[in-house]
């Protein structure tokens, strides 16, 4: 079954046989959501329908949502199943139907739709929630063995509606490992989550106690990518018919093929996600800056480049891959086409860009790698660092990933002090010029007030302010 076929089949089983709205994906930003970032699930889009506040258009809907997961980019190419970007189908229901139709209508799709093999599915539970387990064990007949009590599995962000959890497994066998990683609740890739029915049935409230809700909600999210590796039989869902013609494209550029060393798939791996999620967030009107989304797309960006530079690609080459990408998302996503000259103009701008810099700090970089590792120390000293930074405005995570590629780690605190001593400097200098300041320079990153990405996209962030 083709990555589309599965999608529509999603969609359509929802539509068609369980009275569904099926909408389109929204936005990869969010609309009048200032604790969001980015959209990093499929209910995150619906959140004013689930709190009340706004009445949905039907109290069942559908959707496949483009997502970003920026939290998941150290993960991009080490694990067979996360993805920066990545489409979550989910249906959902607004004081509709609940956890009995939640489960078997999940259990329906994947056995009868699309046929997954029973016997290799496996459910967690929220320890208490007796009634999730009666539904997996009673009514579908899944052997209590299949089904996995885990106390993480309470979904709730601050006050408001929240709800235990229940994700689905499937058990890809045995050659995928059986170190304990790779047992279920491990973190290894064996038994790969597909599935997350949440259900949302209470209210916490400012004291921290939870009242149970009137109207309670059902929140899905699948995977389209890794359902496609459990249907085409693929170890990872690079492999998946959704993917590959983008690593294959990554290779022909390169010239360094698909399977031969670790390293080389990872970046062509890396190379291949960051393309899409690019495409898709240009497409959506971000733009490359220094601050709040515009800085994810940047930092993605150039780290593509990077892994790029370190298959030995000269040319610029995200044009290319933009190409790919589109071709293979128009289906379901014909207005890519229209914005496709556009997108390329973009992602092109700001690759040359950062390939001045890259070119000239990758360099000095080196030699600091060597000086740090002649003297035996493991730590590149963070005023040198800063340099590097300040002169050449080479991203800071840049040089703790190519540092860490070397077994090296960089001295933070130190970068961090000769941050604050040029701020003070600089405050000192302006204290002595009366009126006009020289604007602030923004191709530069102020990492000191660069807030952490949250694993589910959600909040922090909004950096900066030079
Ligand atoms: P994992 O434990 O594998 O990181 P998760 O528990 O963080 O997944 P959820 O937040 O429950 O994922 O999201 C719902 C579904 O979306 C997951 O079951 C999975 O199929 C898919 N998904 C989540 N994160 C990613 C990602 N980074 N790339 C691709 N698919 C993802
Ligand atoms: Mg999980
Ligand atoms: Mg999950
Ligand atoms: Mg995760």
């Amino acid at each position: 079954m083709k990555g589309n076929d599965i999608r529509e089949s999603y969609l359509s089983f929802f539509e068609n046989k369980k009275d569904h709205l099926r909408l389109k994906s929204f936005s990869l930003i969010p609309k009048d959501d200032p604790s969001l970032l980015l959209i990093g699930a499929g209910m995150a889009p619906l959140k004013p329908f689930f709190t009340g506040k706004v009445e949905p258009p039907r109290h069942r809907i559908t959707t496949s949502q483009k997502c970003i997961r920026t939290g998941d980019i150290g993960n991009v190419g080490y694990t067979a199943r996360h993805h920066t970007f990545f489409e979550m189908l989910g249906n959902f229901s607004f004081g509709d139907y609940f956890k009995k139709e939640a489960i078997s209508w999940a259990w329906e799709f994947l056995t009868e739709v699309i046929k997954l093999d029973s016997s290799r599915l496996y459910v967690t539970i929220y320890p208490d929630d007796k009634e999730a387990y009666d539904y997996w064990h009673t009514m579908i007949g899944l052997p209590e063995n299949h089904i996995y009590p885990l106390a993480d599995n309470f979904w709730e962000i601050g006050e408001g509606p929240c709800g235990p959890d229940s994700e689905i497994f499937f058990d890809q066998g045995e050659e995928f490992g059986t170190d304990p990683e790779n047992q279920m609740g491990g973190d290894g890739d064996r038994f790969l989550e597909i599935w997350n029915l949440v259900f949302s049935q209470y209210d916490r409230q400012k004291d921290g106690s939870y009242l149970p809700l009137a109207k309670k909600n059902i929140d899905t999210g699948a995977g389209l990518e890794r359902l496609a590796a459990v249907l085409q039989h693929k170890k990872n869902n690079f492999e998946t018919d959704l993917f590959f013609p983008i690593i294959e494209e990554a290779s022909t550029l390169s010239g360094v093929s698909y399977g031969k060393s670790a390293q080389g798939d990872v970046a062509l791996k890396v190379i291949s996600d960051h393309a899409r999620a690019i495409t898709n967030m240009i497409a959506d009107g971000i733009l490359p800056s220094n601050e709040g989304r515009g800085y994810v797309l940047r930092r993605i960006l150039r780290r593509a480049v990077r892994f790029g530079k370190l298959l030995g690609i000269q040319d610029p080459f995200m044009g290319h891959m933009i190409d790919v990408v589109i071709d293979m998302m128009k289906p379901a996503y014909p207005e890519l086409l229209d914005k496709q000259a556009y997108i390329k103009k973009v992602a092109g701008m700001e690759e040359e860009r950062f390939q001045t810099t890259l070119n000239a700090g990758i360099d000095l970089l080196s030699e600091m790698i060597e000086d740090t590792q002649k003297h035996n120390e493991k730590n590149i000293s963070g005023e040198r660092v800063f340099k590097l930074y300040d002169t050449y405005g080479f991203p800071w995570e840049l040089t703790q990933e190519i540092a860490a590629e070397k077994g090296l780690s960089v001295d933070k605190a130190g970068f961090e002090a000769a941050m604050a001593e040029q701020k003070e400097r600089a405050r000192a200098a302006r204290a002595k010029v009366s009126a006009k300041v020289a604007t602030p320079d923004t191709t530069k990153l102020d990492i000191s007030s660069l807030s952490t990405i949250d694993e589910d996209g959600t909040t922090k962030l909004l950096l900066v302010g030079k």
